[in-house]
């Protein structure tokens, strides 16, 4: 009789998890400071917490497709409501848009570094990601990302602002690359953290051109498990009719339609997010042998190579002081980096305080 293993199609046996051991560290060990993946630090407001209440209530019953949660979606992002998709967390929409775009022999153009998944989900349907490196500056290399173009491009996966690099692209590089005619996904889960550029405004003109955003960053609800994308209405409604029925949950819906209702707690957030994300980037700068990296996310990015330091025995002594950053080795990124997500005010003071001794660049 043949194995089992023999049974399972290539790529999948191999599969890499997605972080799934730093987030159960995350949860086992309380204590800590989490600064690793990208959280907002600040908790869901009454009215959410009273809306999945309300919404577990009648838990008993199957949601409903979410007309009115895609409703406000379309008002916060200033797009028609048949272009909206919703998903169980932006990752969800990633997925099933690779999977449709996407299969063994079709390559996708990823430039890098970027949010892993883009790889991640590219290998899982067999198609080959192709690596274009963002400039020194990190800026978008557009003139490399249009000659890595072969006829075997599927997907060109953008980033902005680009985890971890903290920068966002413009409407003349994203439209330069929409001409190509080639599907292009922007994954904008950190627009709401701060005040840069979306792009929902040119799928109108540009079909191929889809961005997806998320609950989870911003809005703080990534408990929740709530992305959306803004698509051309023939593909959004492919990707409605692909994804898993149910994925978004009653509560999922009615809890981000509550925090569509408070605007303020949103802007409470976003200032929060965006003064502190220039808190700690000035703070790391000012730091001896740190190169840090302005950002329009709720992560900043440094480079501590001038320290002479490597990055992992860096990270594991700030965890030994109660904070969790995200050493960013694996990231396909020279020199030694990592990335601090925006904490509490608290938080970020502690971890700028206890940085400079570990660095053994004094304080
Ligand atoms: N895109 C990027 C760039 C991210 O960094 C993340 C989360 N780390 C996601 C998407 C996933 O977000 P969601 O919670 O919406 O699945």
């Amino acid at each position: 009789t043949r194995s089992i293993q023999s049974f399972v199609r290539p790529g999948f046996a191999d599969a890499a998890p997605y972080n799934a051991t730093h987030h159960d560290f995350a949860w086992r060990r309380r204590e800590l400071a989490r600064m690793m993946s990208n959280e907002c630090p600040i908790p869901p407001s009454p009215a959410v917490l009273r809306a999945v209440a309300d919404a577990m209530a009648v838990g008993h019953l199957y949601p409903y497709s979410g007309q009115d949660l895609r409703a406000a979606v379309a008002a916060h992002c200033g797009a028609p409501v048949e272009s909206v998709v919703l998903g169980n967390g932006s990752t969800e929409i990633l997925d099933v848009l690779t999977r449709v775009l996407t299969g063994p022999g079709d390559e996708t153009i990823i430039p890098t570094p970027t949010y892993a998944f883009f790889e991640t989900q590219s290998r899982l349907c067999g198609s080959t990601p192709v690596f274009v490196p963002l400039t020194e500056a990190w800026e978008l290399d557009v003139d490399a990302v249009l000659r890595a173009i072969t006829p075997r491009t599927k997907i060109i996966f953008l980033c902005s602002p680009n985890n971890p690099t903290g920068k966002g692209w413009t409407v003349e590089q994203v439209e330069r690359l929409a001409a190509t005619g080639i599907p292009v996904i922007i994954d904008q889960a950190y627009l709401e953290c701060g005040y840069g550029q979306s792009f929902a405004h040119l799928v109108a003109d540009h079909p191929n051109l889809v961005t997806t955003r998320t609950m989870s960053k911003g809005f703080g609800l990534a408990a929740l498990r709530v992305g959306y994308a803004i698509a051309d209405p023939w593909l959004a409604d492919v990707v409605e009719r692909v994804r898993i029925p149910f994925s978004v949950s009653l509560m999922a819906i009615w809890g981000c339609l509550a925090a569509f209702a408070e605007p303020d707690e949103l802007e409470r957030r976003r200032r929060h997010i965006s003064g502190e994300a220039d808190r700690l980037y000035k703070g790391l700068q000012a730091m001896d042998g740190v190169t840090a990296y302005p950002s329009e996310g709720n992560f900043v990015l440094a480079d501590i190579s001038g320290t002479g330091r490597e990055v992992l025995p860096v990270v594991d002594a700030v965890l030994s002081q109660r904070i969790l950053i995200r050493a960013m080795s694996a990231h396909r990124l020279r020199g030694s980096h990592l990335r601090v997500t925006v904490g509490t005010e608290e938080q970020n003071d502690r971890f700028l305080d206890i940085l400079p001794a570990i660095l053994g660049t004094g304080s």
